[in-house]
């Protein structure tokens, strides 16, 4: 970073190189908000004059993929968790291997074979197989569980980079966070796109993660309105192919096929320089958990009305418990960590600017 601050011959590539351009010293914090920052491109490896075989040894991308890493487990809540951001692939594929486990053989001790295999149709068709109370339950204690998590997780991450609370509620610095990470406007080396492993640069990256981001929302979205249906109007799933929790969960697990398949497969082509090896591990097992919470949710859709719907739920609830009780202990904090990255950002800036003009 020192050297970058000296050069600053990167300053228009993204807002990682502003931001250090405002600071003369790095703190522990100072290098985890600049890793959140930083959206790992690798425009600024590929137009350094001072990168490998350079002596100075320059490699921003993979020094901050490094710190980033090192964040997760950092902030982590408890911290006696932190552990599980350590070989985290292993940890994410046995709790997924055994929650599907305990789904299907939940399925098969609370439901006679006939039931099991049968032909369930029509509203609450699902709740034949496992009670909607059960299922709330459940899943919401999960879903509340990993909020409370990330959330103190957030708080940890805000209060080390040094942020005041006020910022929480400068609007104007939220709303640009919000235009900047729904855009990923940092993701694209300054316009070119991403390297990824070809000579030339691409948008293939950022067309992914948008397909993954907005994907993840819209299933979100699906769930959100089946639960208002259930609670407000007295409507039970499963819902008609053309009913809005279908609709937007159908176009949200598309993207959930295509977004994480595409980034998995630039994954395995990246310049190797540019990837911290160690976190190898938790990307591909969080694409591969939103893949598989697809393509498993997809897969009931398609067969709900047949004998396999029974062994399909079970398996959709297998992995879908599986990614809620893993999210914030795995690669889904980036998304967090990334966000209050940019709202700090976006306050520095202002008030950079602010300071400049009532000079
Ligand atoms: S990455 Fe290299 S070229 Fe870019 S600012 Fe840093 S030292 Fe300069
Ligand atoms: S976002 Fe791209 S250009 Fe900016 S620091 Fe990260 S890798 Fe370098």
């Amino acid at each position: 970073m020192t050297v970058c601050n000296s050069c600053r011959y990167c300053e228009g590539l993204c807002a990682v190189f502003p931001a250090i351009e405002m600071r003369r010293a790095f703190s522990d914090g100072d290098l985890n908000y600049l890793a959140n920052l930083c959206h790992a491109c690798g425009a600024c490896y590929v137009d350094c004059q001072f990168s490998p075989p350079h002596e100075f040894n320059v490699n921003v991308p993979k020094t901050l993929a490094i710190a980033r890493d090192e964040s997760y487990a950092r902030y982590a809540w408890p911290r006696a968790l932190s552990g599980l951001f350590v070989r985290n692939g292993i940890v994410v594929s046995a709790i997924a291997a055994l929650s599907v486990a305990a789904f299907i053989i939940g399925f098969a001790a609370f439901n006679d074979r006939a039931a099991l295999y049968g032909i369930h149709t029509g509203p609450g068709a699902f709740y034949a197989l496992m009670l909607h109370n059960a299922m709330t339950l459940l899943f919401g204690t999960a879903f509340l569980c990993a909020i409370l998590v990330l959330a103190m997780g957030g708080r940890a991450f805000w209060h080390d980079i040094g942020e005041p609370i006020g910022t929480r509620t400068d609007l104007a610095s939220l709303w640009q966070a919000v235009k900047d990470a729904s855009r990923l406007r940092y993701l694209d080396g300054s316009g070119v796109g991403c390297f990824d492993g070809e000579d030339r640069p691409t948008r293939r990256r950022r067309i992914f993660h948008h397909l993954t981001f907005y994907g993840f929302l819209l299933c979100f979205a699906a769930t959100c309105v089946a639960t208002l249906y259930h609670y407000l109007l007295a409507r039970e799933a499963p819902y008609a192919w053309w009913d809005l929790p279908v609709v937007l969960g159908t176009l949200g697990g598309i993207g959930l096929l295509v977004g994480p398949a595409g980034l998995l497969i630039l994954k395995a082509r990246r310049d190797q320089v540019l990837i911290d090896q160690a976190s190898a591990g938790m990307d591909t097992a969080f694409l591969v958990m939103l893949f598989l919470t697809s393509l498993t949710g997809v897969s009931l859709l398609v067969g709900r009305d047949t004998a396999t719907m029974g062994p399909l739920l079970a398996l959709h609830l297998g992995v879908v418990f599986a990614l809620f009780i893993t999210m914030p202990y795995g690669k889904f904090v980036h998304g967090l960590y990334r966000f209050m990255a940019l709202v700090r950002y976006a306050r520095e800036r202002r008030e950079m600017v602010k300071g400049a003009a009532s000079q």
